[in-house]
């Protein structure tokens, strides 16, 4: 059965689906997504991952054409019609189709909805045993690196050069110094005191969902965390490492440009951390 997906409410044959060239997505970048983790048919961190759309639309002023509930309906029959299990959902909200102008259209317009699922061993993912390495970047992003938009022209950049150095990620580290996240995903260490740490919100950063996740979950632990700014020089002298997001959920990271991280094993905490939100989303998912 060939991939289906969903776009501006007809469920379409993948290899055909498309939307106008004057969507505003396609033009202007004017649009956010949304990505969750799929666990047994259902949605890992489901109402975390709607409260931000709802959130990263507000802040553009793009209004959802349809409402929570109808939205859900969309996303299950994707993953249905998709027969997914484990994998990933992806929903793309773009302001509409219009004569191309930068400023908003006065025109009332629909905005597009385009969603797709596919099947991805998420818990099987290879490179949990392996360790990932990752490479540093300068970051040159907007100031609203909060707002989850499709413009995403670093990141796609950072990630080339992640992959042109035989790396997975590519961590932004600011004019301090300072790491503030990956191109997509979270940033984390276990720092040399054993600290658990990864950047605060007050930071030019996507507000992760499985980060909030895993910091109520390390918390749970009795871990030691730290939400605040760590510089490259921590991250490289640091215990551990790694990285979380809706794609990766956990995945360690051994290198660091050309640092080993610890003992270049995939570390004790990455690993439990990865074990128990594997555990809790399968138990959880909605
Ligand atoms: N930071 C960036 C820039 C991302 O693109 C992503 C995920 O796509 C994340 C962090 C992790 O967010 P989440 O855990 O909600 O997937």
């Amino acid at each position: 059965m060939g991939r289906i997906a969903y776009v501006n409410g007809r469920f379409v044959p993948h290899a055909g689906a498309a939307v106008h060239i004057e969507d505003r997505g396609y033009q202007l970048a004017d649009g956010v997504y949304e990505v969750w983790a799929v666990f047994g048919g259902r949605l890992a961190d489901c109402d975390g991952h709607f409260a931000r759309l709802e959130r990263s639309l507000a802040e553009l002023r793009i209004p959802l054409p349809m409402g929570r509930r109808a939205m859900e309906v969309v996303l299950r029959e994707t993953l249905r019609r998709n027969c997914v299990r484990d994998g990933l959902l992806y929903l793309q909200v773009t302001r509409g189709v219009a004569p191309r102008d930068h400023a908003f259209p006065t025109r009332p317009v629909s905005a597009s909805v385009v969603v797709t699922a596919k099947s991805v061993d998420l818990a099987g993912d290879d490179r949990a045993r392996t360790g990932v390495k990752v490479i540093t970047v300068a970051e040159n992003r907007w100031g609203r690196c909060d707002i989850k938009t499709i413009g995403l022209l670093p990141n796609v950049l950072a990630k080339q050069a992640a992959r042109e150095a035989g790396a997975s990620e590519a961590w932004f580290v600011d004019e301090m110094g300072l790491i503030t996240e990956g191109a997509s995903s979270n940033a984390w260490i276990v720092d040399s005191g054993g600290v658990l740490r990864t950047r605060d919100t007050q930071a030019n950063i996507l507000r992760g969902i499985t980060r909030q996740s895993l910091l109520d979950l390390a918390k749970s632990l009795d871990l030691r965390v730290a939400e605040g700014p760590f510089s490259v020089e921590d991250a490289k002298m640091a215990r551990e490492a790694f990285i979380s997001g809706a794609g990766s959920v956990v995945l360690p990271v051994t290198r660091i440009d050309e640092a080993i991280v610890g003992d270049g094993q995939p570390g004790p905490i990455a690993k439990r951390l990865r074990g128990l939100y594997i555990e809790s989303a399968r138990r959880n998912a909605a």
